[in-house]
């Protein structure tokens, strides 16, 4: 049993079949790449992952539980973060302010600060969020406003933003969709240090095959909304299906 299963998910949209009949298993601590054609069905997989689109049929169990019916929040609750395709930082707030509100946010949704005051002070989850901000090495931007920064770092606060909820499941949507080399390089050496030093399970939809073959111990190809292959990044090299599906060879 993987900490995350998902049994023949379909999802349509009008008539266009997004998912089709999707069967997957992410194993506990490891990282595992969902690649595939534009249009394939990744985000959209993705988003019935966490709530945010609900299947038609089938089933998605995460820890042994139901995500189905239950909202984002709750998804959350239960050790799911994710980082979207595009950037969904609060650019008016500061770095050191977008890093709280998923703190202030872990317990009980209410964003109010009050609501902490018996169980941890502000002090604490400032800490805490001080801490994850050296970890991503973002410590001398605290004080940044969010709008004013690069790409790359804003994609890196997004990323701190999740991970300071200590999930066990981080979803990544091209996390290094538009960076500049340099940027995509810190992102992979970030992405290895959690993988590392955490019990972190990681599945990253990617497009950059140095990202996927530098991070991932399994790989998913999706085609037209259906897994068309799973196996080891090796494999996965050489497969002749994958080269006419995803490298159009
Ligand atoms: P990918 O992330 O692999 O590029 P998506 O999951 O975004 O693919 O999209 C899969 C298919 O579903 C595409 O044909 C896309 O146009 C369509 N699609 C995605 N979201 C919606 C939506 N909300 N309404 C209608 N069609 C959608
Ligand atoms: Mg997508």
């Amino acid at each position: 049993m993987g900490i995350l299963e998902v049994k023949d998910v379909n999802k349509r949209f009008g008539g266009l079949q997004a998912l089709g009949n999707v069967n997957l298993s992410i194993q506990e601590n490891i990282c595992h790449a969902i690649i595939g054609p534009n249009g394939a069905g990744k985000s959209t997989l993705l988003n019935c992952l966490v709530g945010k689109l609900i299947p038609d049929t089938g089933s998605v169990m995460f820890d042994g539980q139901s995500v189905l019916g239950r909202t984002p929040f709750e998804i959350n609750q239960m050790g799911i973060s994710r980082v979207f395709q595009t950037p969904e930082i609060f650019g008016d707030l500061t770095v050191m302010e977008n890093m709280m509100i998923p703190l202030f946010a872990r317990r009980d949704g209410s964003f109010k600060l009050h609501a902490y005051e018996s169980v941890e002070s502000e002090k604490e989850l400032r800490e805490q969020a001080e801490e994850m901000l050296r970890e991503v090495n973002m410590a001398d931007k605290r004080n940044m406003h969010s709008a004013a920064m690069s790409r790359g770092d804003k994609r890196r606060l997004e990323m701190a933003m999740c991970l300071v909820q200590k999930p066990k499941l981080l979803l990544l949507d091209e996390p290094t969709a538009g960076m500049a080399r340099a940027d995509t390089n810190n992102t992979i050496d970030l992405l290895k240090q959690i993988k590392d030093e955490r019990d972190i399970t990681i599945a990253i939809i990617e497009h950059d095959m140095h990202v996927v073959f530098s991070l991932a111990d399994r790989i998913t190809v999706l085609a037209q909304g259906t897994p068309l292959v799973e196996d080891t990044p090796e494999k996965i090299k050489g497969h002749p299906k994958v080269r006419e599906a995803y490298l159009g060879e």
